[in-house]
């Protein structure tokens, strides 16, 4: 399975400065939304997250920060309150939108993670991972 990624593990390591499932997570939700969506990065989108608001879940931020291009710089990522993770990213050209939330299964090999170097293992065993199995995708429409 040939996963094009367009934000490199090391590279974002550089900018986060620590290797982590959430981080992984952040670039992979970012990609798999800008691809589903059409949009460009960096303008043009918006991008909304819950339930990240302390480490090691808000790592996710950056991590979607690199992957949409959408920065707290630019003002169009924010983050929100709430019990359980949840993105989503705006196409505002079309006015598409992507709900992105994790999977039962996602969920619980992260509640397995126990030391430090199971995070880098799982945060590198997700990097390989096709994001259709990590996340429940729902696409919203204005036409509907
Ligand atoms: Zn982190």
């Amino acid at each position: 399975m040939n996963l094009n990624h367009s934000v490199n593990l090391k590279e974002a390591i550089r900018f986060h400065g620590h290797l982590g499932p959430y981080l992984v997570l952040g670039i992979l939700a970012g990609e798999l939304a800008v691809r589903l969506l059409k949009c460009k990065k960096y303008f043009g989108l918006k991008v909304k997250v819950w339930g990240a608001d302390k480490k090691p879940k808000s790592c996710l931020i950056d991590g979607l920060q690199l992957s949409s291009g959408a920065t707290y710089g630019k003002g169009n990522i924010k983050k929100f309150n709430g019990a359980q993770i949840k993105i989503e990213v705006l196409n505002e050209l079309t006015q598409k939108k992507i709900v992105l939330q994790f999977k039962d299964a996602l969920l619980k090999k992260l509640e397995e993670i126990k030391t430090h170097k199971d995070s880098e293992i799982l945060a590198r065993e997700l990097y390989r991972t096709t994001p259709s199995q990590l996340f429940n995708c729902e696409l919203i429409t204005n036409n509907d």
